[in-house]
């Protein structure tokens, strides 16, 4: 990355010219100013036609003095402003031989190509085009969840949601990962900023605006015995098990385990919904329910709702007999209450593979299936996770 003045004149060779130079971390010199000459394949040409950055073409005819300006980026001089990770182009004076036109000022969102080659002799390197963020909705209830995937030739990258870090995971066509909206993230506008390096080795960001849509919670009233409320309410009881989910829901494989649709663990009727509030004893509405309740006869088959590896199989003073199904990428799903275990920790599981029976064990009034999902700690809505609700 030394040799940063490098400039032949004339036609495609000047298709990159690195104009400057500043002290980078380390030590190494990084270029900061790129004079690129817009090709037919360069990224600057492909980004500003494609028809599925439609964010994009608006800006640039905002921004630049062309009449028709993004269909006209061929041949066009941009200086590229190396900011961060982001490409930034700016006025540049001619300085190719025969090259004439318009300087416009227009700015792009687009991955960083990195600037090794600062001359380039003969045909110019095929440029990795941007990638795609395809989101499965901007519109997002509380306790769901938008399915965020990241197509093209991306090597990693990270979702920052809500404050929340997630890495992309390696799914069958794209890099994705479910993005979670608890139920005290505050309702209204909230961004997605993608950070990503391609294959090449160039680092880009994007960024989408989504909307936090507020779910009305239902409330129930629950009748509990002295005794166990005595012993199951007690908050160092509470606490333990918190602190225990909390530590299995934030496993994390870095591949796609699940495999198609959603499928209802068992048979039955909703008695309650994940979130509701509860009244306990004729207490204030408290809390919010951290799953889906399924009511049915005790010894009902319950199934994994999707593919999976079995990561926790234990008796818990709330949740009873519990199984927790790791489906990569962040995602888990738990089956409290249940009678009887059929799986053991490590197995791998084919969604609708038996893994328990219903049952009525830890804290329950009846025999119910207590069926949670979250994604990176985050509880969500399971129910949204067959109602296309979410998108998905
Ligand atoms: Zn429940």
């Amino acid at each position: 990355m030394g040799g940063n003045a490098g400039e032949k004149r004339g036609g495609r060779e000047c298709d990159r010219r690195v104009t400057g130079v500043k002290q980078g971390k380390g030590g190494s010199n990084v270029p900061t100013n790129i004079d690129h000459v817009v090709l037919m394949k360069s990224i600057a040409h492909r980004f500003a036609v494609s028809p599925r950055h439609s964010a994009l073409p608006p800006r640039l005819t905002a921004m630049s003095t062309l009449p028709a300006p993004w269909a006209n980026l061929r041949g066009m001089r941009l200086r590229v402003v190396l900011a961060g990770l982001m490409l930034i182009a700016v006025p540049f004076a001619a300085a190719c031989a025969g090259d004439s036109g318009a300087a416009p000022v227009v700015t792009y969102i687009t991955p960083y190509a990195p600037p090794p080659t600062p001359t380039v002799a003969g045909p110019s390197p095929t440029p990795i085009p941007p990638p795609e963020l395809l989101l499965s909705a901007t519109s997002v209830y509380q306790a769901g969840a938008i399915l965020a995937s990241l197509t093209g030739e991306v090597s990693s990258g990270t979702v920052t949601f809500l404050g929340r870090k997630q890495q992309l995971a390696k799914g069958t066509q794209s890099l994705y990962t479910f993005l979670g909206v608890g139920v005290l993230d505050p309702s209204g506008p909230a961004e997605i900023h993608v950070e990503f390096t391609l294959k090449n080795g160039t680092k880009g960001t994007l960024t989408e605006p989504v909307t936090i849509v507020a779910t009305d919670w239902t409330v129930d009233s629950l009748a509990f015995t002295d005794e166990q409320t005595a012993n199951l309410l007690d908050p160092k009881v509470v606490e333990a098990e918190n602190q225990l989910l909390a530590g299995v829901y934030a496993t994390y494989t870095g591949e796609k385990l699940w495999d198609g649709p959603w499928l209802v663990p068992a048979p039955g009727a909703i008695t309650a919904r994940m979130g509701e509030q509860r009244s306990i004893n004729g207490g204030p509405p408290s809390g919010h329910h951290g799953g889906t309740d399924i009511g049915n006869e005790e010894g009902t088959p319950v199934i994994a709702a999707n593919s999976g590896r079995v990561v926790m199989v234990k008796e818990l003073a709330l949740h009873g007999n519990m199984v927790i199904i790791d489906h990569g990428g962040g995602l888990l799903t738990g089956y409290g209450h249940l009678s009887k275990f059929a799986v053991q920790e490590g197995q791998d599981v084919k969604g609708g593979d038996v893994i328990g029976a219903v049952g009525n064990t830890g804290l329950s009034t009846g025999a119910h299936l207590h069926w949670e999902v979250a994604s990176y700690g985050v509880r969500l809505d399971a129910l949204r996770f067959l109602d296309g609700s979410n998108g998905f």
